[in-house]
């Protein structure tokens, strides 16, 4: 399987250290607030990796966690607390906050058919392993503490800039002026913070340096390496994390262990909308509910993310989500063929069925290529449209079905039979048809398309598929 890997920026052959198994980590969400389209975009194709690598026999390892403490509102460790945030915000303490929030992120990941990770682990679970690792670099020499708390020295790691090809000066005169001024240099960011003196937080601990609370970056170290092991197969994550978040990960896992952190690194790019980049406070943070509320379904915008490459930047807009909508009542016409008869020696066999799995599972296996995988797909759902299924292949076209959907999770062998009345209202309008009665035909057409059933003829008699 090739991917590409951000570390060399390069597609390269993917194989697992181990033969058994492949190690893999995603950075998972801050459970402040609900995330928004954009997240979920990235989430959906890391999970369309875990299915691929799941595909070819790759027996993905996987660990994502859940950052319920830490991440702060600016990533150069200024500002508040996301969770103590969204605490004040709905009236709540944090760890209410982060209840609901991951609550909400697991029933997400079943409505859009993500398969869950072997672990889903918490930050605030973890507190003794970041700091136990916090001591580590400290005894190294890599650290050292101002007035609110104890910082990661980057001038220490001589590869710093390495991972992100970061222009530090550039970095020093630019975004980060603002930083903490005690900071020895700007991208230096905290390994644990004081708490305030001012006033109590809901999350805070015990520690050597004093009460507070571990920085974000330290939480995706401790727990990768406790549960993955010092070098991990993949790490991923949004292509955003890769100037601070993973460079700093990196520089905290390599300084403690000597060893590279993780072999191949796989980034999502980002979506946009109407030309800007998603994020709540443009007002663009679309959520799942908006999605199912404009009256689209979850495996529409499952497929609209599947539409795009995970490393070009996409596009949402309504008109395009409606465009996968409708692609997708196409997959699910041909599904519906998996009920019916149709399709003579001219129909599609076993052989072409072996062939468009072939073909997907080999779009996938290079570097994820979900719109070819697609075309292959829409390609076989137009063959089954005009061509049918010849009646021995049958299994083999259930079988298929059930085989893209571990791969694409779209749902399409869950698509069930119509009804007994259905099936009778069915031949009726081809009785009426063929005899001409074209009134009769019409009245239980559209009798059947209240009910959610469309009908198409064919040389071969009438074809019913869900509207
Ligand atoms: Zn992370």
């Amino acid at each position: 399987m090739k991917l590409y890997n951000t570390l060399t920026r390069s597609v390269q052959d993917f194989a697992p250290q181990s033969s058994d198994k492949t190690t893999i980590y995603t950075c998972g969400p801050t459970v402040y607030d609900y995330p928004h389209i954009g997240n979920w975009f990235t989430y959906v194709r890391e999970d369309v990796l875990i299915r691929t690598l799941t595909t070819v026999g790759l027996n993905p390892d996987w660990v994502m966690n859940i950052t319920d403490v830490g991440h702060l509102v600016s990533d150069a460790d200024e500002g508040e607390d996301k969770l103590e945030k969204g605490a004040k915000r709905e009236g709540k303490t944090a760890w209410e906050v982060a209840e609901f929030y991951t609550e909400y992120f697991v029933r997400g990941m079943e409505k859009l058919n993500m398969l869950q990770p072997t672990r889903l682990t918490k930050a605030t679970e973890h507190i003794a392993e970041q700091i136990d690792l916090i001591k580590k670099l400290e005894e190294k020499g890599f650290t050292y503490t101002i007035s609110d708390g104890v910082y990661y020295d980057t001038s220490k790691f001589p590869r710093y800039a390495e991972f992100a090809r970061l222009e530090l000066n550039e970095q020093q005169e630019g975004a980060r002026v603002e930083a903490n001024p005690e900071k020895r240099n700007p991208t230096d960011f905290a390994l644990w913070k004081f708490s305030p003196k001012d006033h109590q937080r809901d999350m805070e601990w015990d520690s050597p340096w004093g009460k507070g609370f571990p920085g974000w970056h330290i939480e995706c170290s401790a727990m990768a390496m406790k549960y993955l092991g010092e070098t991990l197969d993949i790490h991923a994550g949004g292509i955003d994390h890769i100037p601070v978040h993973h460079t700093n990960e990196i520089a905290q896992s390599e300084a403690v262990t000597g060893k590279p952190f993780s072999r191949f690194w796989f980034h999502a790019n980002h979506i946009m909308i109407n030309g800007d980049k998603i994020a709540k406070s443009a007002g663009n943070g679309i959520t799942l509910e908006d999605i199912t509320s404009a009256g689209f379904s979850i495996e529409a915008f499952r497929l609209l993310v599947l539409e795009s490459h995970y490393r070009t930047q996409s596009h949402f807009s309504w008109e395009t989500l409606e465009a996968a909508q409708n692609r997708l009542r196409s997959y699910y016409a041909m599904a519906a063929m998996r009920w019916q008869s149709f399709g003579g020696v001219d129909g599609l066999t076993e052989a072409d069925m072996e062939a468009y799995k072939s073909a997907i599972q080999t779009a996938l296996e290079n570097d994820l290529s979900t719109p070819q995988a697609l075309a292959e797909l829409s390609s076989l759902a137009e063959g089954v449209s005009t061509k049918g299924i010849q009646e021995s292949s049958r299994e083999a076209f259930d079988n298929l079905l059930i085989w893209i959907d571990e791969v694409l999770g779209l749902r399409l062998s869950q698509q069930g039979d119509i009804n007994d009345h259905q099936k009778q209202l069915v031949e009726e309008r081809e009785t009426a048809r063929v005899g001409k009665d074209w009134s009769t035909s019409d009245a239980v057409r559209d009798q059947l398309a209240e009910q959610g059933v469309g009908v198409r003829d064919t040389a071969q008699g009438s074809i019913w598929y869900r509207l």
